[in-house]
């Protein structure tokens, strides 16, 4: 299968290129030419399989070049129970007869970045085989908290890869640079910088682009790659489990075969809505997908007009991770909508010049025909964990709560009771704090502290990846001026 860029047709590499390249060097995404269709008889069959199968099964149609005796070893080494705490990997809970919640926060990290940087650095490692690529990449991360750590999980003790990330020195929560500065593995770095995540982000993309760094490392045996959500080795491992999710529930009864569902997933980057767009595409039976933002909403106002302003106020919100005004991996929607890499192409550059951007009459259409947008601020939010709990004794963490507003919204103007997925992004314990508070607490313990009290409060253990958090020894305390962040990766590289 061929994939091109979604500013150029001409740009045109193999699956292992795109996925060591991460992104085109004209600055579009590479994406695969056309989305294969499942055959006819393919969910009732994987039903009957485990995760790593189906995964093997769905990655498999996209992925030429490796064989199933690949993909499989990568699927039982990303998913097996030495990672993920369930054997189901990523389970469907049902919390209604029609909300079924898909819980995708049973890795080594506790968020769902595990899904997809699990297992990207097995195809990442592959690709450079495929490519013949000599040299070991280096791959830098600049994080404000659930990617720096996911990545790092994953790439810890991948053959020819190097991984260092970068974090603000006061951007993140005390249990996430716990996470992250304690982290195992003899081929990974950690570094602090002084300044906010803009400052960490901009440190990095200058590391990328500074050719005589660039040639320095060539001569030590190194290139600089990329982990972020926009590279296709991070999309294609989130389709897999849309797929398994209708699995389940054909498996298990919950729905008839053929039968609709709707999905409702909270968005930041649009990597993980976008690849439920694609199991629709590839022939899993959703019908809407409903588009969860917090206070940030430029989606929300995108879906419902064309119009894309990220010219507004930015939010720090209960749902960090879904802080976000520039959602990268929606230029891949677009490319659906369009067909048109040269109308992608227009929209990205009005984006780049002006910060803003209107699709035509045509793509809107089609854009609301599958998509629906709905938003809510913190006080909604907080409200709606507390309403969960109390209503289906069901503990959701705030990106996830955004997820269910969303859908009572949605319900509530369409009346469209079709069984709905509610995507549940992280572990409700990695946001303890927000949590104990929309239940209700007045007072909120610090740091890992907190992870006792909401135990203490609902009778449910912390995950182990973050109790284990106290026993862990520091190992990474360096920390520098954002002009200095070279010297991290020149004491990591030697
Ligand atoms: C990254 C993240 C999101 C947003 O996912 P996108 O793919 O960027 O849309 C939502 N929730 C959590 C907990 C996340 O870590």
């Amino acid at each position: 299968m061929q994939y091109i860029s979604t500013r150029d047709m001409c740009v045109q590499c193999s699956a292992s290129e795109a996925i060591v390249q991460g992104l085109s060097r004209d600055g579009g995404l590479l994406t695969p030419y056309y989305i294969p269709k499942l055959p006819g008889n393919a969910i009732e069959e994987l039903a009957a399989m485990a995760y790593q199968q189906r995964a093997v099964y769905v990655m498999k149609q996209f992925l030429e070049e490796f064989t199933v005796k690949e993909l499989t070893s990568f699927a039982n080494a990303a998913y097996g129970p030495d990672k993920f705490d369930t054997p189901a990997v990523a389970p469907v809970r049902t919390v209604t007869d029609d909300i079924h919640c898909l819980e995708l926060w049973h890795g080594p990290t506790c968020a769902f970045k595990d899904m997809a940087l699990q297992m990207l650095p097995h195809l990442l490692s592959a690709s450079l085989v495929k490519t013949e690529e000599q040299k070991t990449a280096c791959i830098l991360v600049a994080t404000s908290g659930d990617t720096g750590k996911g990545a790092l999980e994953g790439f810890r003790d991948v053959d020819r890869t190097k991984i260092l990330v970068f974090y603000p020195k006061d951007g993140v929560s005390q249990v996430q640079e716990l996470q992250m500065v304690t982290q195992e593995g003899a081929n990974v770095g950690v570094c602090a910088v002084h300044g906010n995540f803009d400052d960490a982000q901009t440190g990095v993309k200058r590391l990328f682009s500074d050719e005589a760094l660039r040639e320095e490392l060539a001569g030590k045996g190194y290139f600089f790659s990329s982990a972020n959500s926009i590279n296709w080795g991070r999309v294609l491992p989130q389709i897999v489990y849309y797929v398994s999710a209708y699995c389940d529930l054909l498996r298990d009864g919950k729905v008839q075969p053929g039968q609709a569902i709707n999905v409702c997933v909270p968005t930041g980057n649009f990597g993980n809505i976008l690849a439920a767009s694609y199991a629709r595409e590839m022939g899993v039976p959703i019908e809407k997908l409903i588009c969860a933002s917090n206070s940030n909403n430029v989606l929300t106002d995108f879906i419902r007009t064309g119009h894309y302003d990220r010219n507004r106020t930015f939010f720090n919100t209960i749902s960090p991770s879904m802080d976000i005004l520039i959602s990268s991996n929606l230029e891949r929607l677009l490319l659906t909508l369009t067909k048109d890499v040269e109308e992608v192409k227009g929209y990205m550059d009005q984006l780049n010049a002006t910060g803003s951007y209107r699709v035509s009459g045509r793509a809107l259409e089609k854009l609301q025909k599958h998509f629906a947008g709905y938003c809510c601020d913190d006080d909604e939010t907080r409200r709606v964990i507390d309403r969960v709990y109390k209503e289906y004794q069901y503990l959701i963490d705030p990106h996830t709560a955004v997820a269910f507003s969303a859908l009572e919204q949605y319900r509530s103007e369409t009346k469209d009771e079709t069984a709905c997925l509610v995507v549940s992004t992280a572990s409700p314990f990695k946001f303890s704090s927000s949590v104990l508070e929309a239940l209700g607490e007045k007072t909120v313990a610090e740091g890992l502290d907190a992870l006792d009290q909401l135990t203490a409060k609902t009778g449910i253990p912390a995950p182990a990846p973050l109790a284990g958090l106290r026993d862990k020894q520091v190992r990474f305390t360096q920390s520098v001026n954002k002009e200095n962040m070279v010297d991290a990766v020149r004491s990591m590289l030697g």
